[in-house]
């Protein structure tokens, strides 16, 4: 069995390995990088592709196959939400560029050959996924094939967050022989999400009382459902006072609608609501210009570059009572909102705006932190331990702690390592 990482090495973005046996050749994701100077050229003749969940640096690199006619492999709602964020990457890369080579009908071919399964048998191979906590559908994948075991984590997250529950580590295979494991927080080790959640609530009182507005950038896939129904609830509670609250993307719009439908991907607690994600005091709104401030806009995209987002942070960033709250870890380097907090201004359009907002950065994040992770690998015993999905500094931290339990190895791009 040979085991090659074609994509995800020593970075985030455009995750995706192959494995290959004497009778089958699988890719665990297929995904697209978040920076624009560098681009992907995987394989393209994989028996399956197995999709762990609908973020596009795990799935945006399908449209690219939309001719081969693989098969997929992944949960129904990681279908249903990867073919809406499909759909809209050509919509937006397509006004962009009148040379994009994808058309909209590229997404749909895809999911024609997507299998919605849990349990795949492929000659010589059978697969298994395993909830994995991250996003609504996130899966592990387990492979068995030639008497060898392999774990793939995808992305995961082992605590309960509010409307998801953590990967159970329990009921993953023990002693793989090769753990391929996500690295985005190697070397860190985060507050208790409790904490996290009250500094979070902190903030926004804060700025509430300076009658500011607060804008929260936020990925239109699971974390915009989230954060609406975390605000919503602290305002049903009475934790927060009641303020103008905001939703401004289609899209997650759209994926709200997918989540009230798909309920059975949430908590016990979400699943006896009727309709968990429709809110009582956050309010979907299609333009910026419908905002009545002061206000808390929660609204994509989720890095800063590009939608609401970043058309609140220019129209809010000069005001000192104005707060912006990122609650994800990892910023791109490009992004107007790493060099917002960072150096206290960002570029738009050639002109510099200067940053008198608040700035915070809460990490609410839904992957494991450093002590997860070394849990789980002292858990499941793995022989051998691939890193990818972090930088290297990220992996080389958590390779530190765990050396003593596994091999360690954190692979370059386009490396093989033989099983
Ligand atoms: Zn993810």
């Amino acid at each position: 069995m040979k085991v090659t990482v074609h994509g995800g090495a020593r970075e985030i973005g455009g995750s995706c390995i192959g494995v290959q046996t004497d009778d089958c050749y699988v890719a665990l994701d297929y995904g697209t990088t978040f920076e624009e100077s560098s681009s992907n050229q995987f394989p393209e003749d994989f028996d399956a592709i197995i999709i762990s969940h609908a973020h596009l640096d795990h799935s945006g690199q399908l449209l690219s196959l939309s001719k081969k006619k693989p098969v997929i492999v992944g949960s129904k709602i990681t279908r249903e939400v990867t073919l809406a964020l499909l759909q809209d990457m050509v919509k937006v890369q397509s006004q962009n560029d009148y040379n994009y080579p994808y058309y909209k009908h590229d997404a749909n071919r895809i999911m024609e050959h997507w299998w919605v399964r849990d349990y795949v048998a492929l000659p010589g191979m059978t697969i298994q996924l395993h909830p994995a906590g991250h996003v609504a559908g996130a899966r592990m994948t387990s492979i068995h094939s030639e008497d060898k075991k392999v774990l793939y984590t995808g992305d995961f997250c082992v605590h309960d967050s509010e409307i998801l529950d953590g990967c159970n580590t329990e009921a993953l295979p023990k002693k793989p022989d090769v753990l391929i494991t996500e690295s985005t927080y190697g070397g860190k080790v985060r507050s208790p999400r409790n904490e996290l959640v009250d500094e979070f609530f902190r903030q926004i009182l804060a700025a509430m009382d300076r009658k500011g507005n607060i804008l929260i950038p936020t990925f239109a896939f699971h974390r915009s459902q989230e954060m609406a129904k975390r605000i919503d609830d602290a305002m049903k509670k009475g934790v927060l006072p009641r303020y103008n609250v905001y939703t401004i993307s289609n899209l997650a719009n759209k994926i709200t609608g997918y989540f009230n439908e798909n309920k059975e991907c949430f908590t016990k607690k979400i699943q006896r609501q009727k309709q968990p994600f429709k809110y009582s005091h956050v309010k979907h709104l299609y333009r910026t210009g419908q905002i009545k401030e002061p206000a808390i806009v929660i609204c994509t995209s989720g890095f800063g570059h590009a939608g609401a987002s970043l058309h609140l942070l220019k129209n809010w960033a000069e005001d000192e009572n104005n707060s912006v709250i990122l609650t994800s870890g990892y910023l791109p380097p490009d992004s107007p909102l790493k060099s917002a907090k960072e150096e206290r201004r960002f570029r738009n359009n050639g002109n510099m705006v200067s940053v008198k907002a608040e700035i915070e950065q809460i990490e609410l994040s839904g992957h494991a932190d450093q002590l997860e992770l070394v849990q789980m690998v002292e858990k499941l015993k793995p022989k051998r331990t691939i890193l990818v999905h972090g930088d290297v500094e990220q992996s080389q931290a958590l390779s530190e702690e765990i050396e003593k339990m596994t091999e360690v190895w954190i692979p370059e791009k386009g490396e093989t390592i033989a099983i």
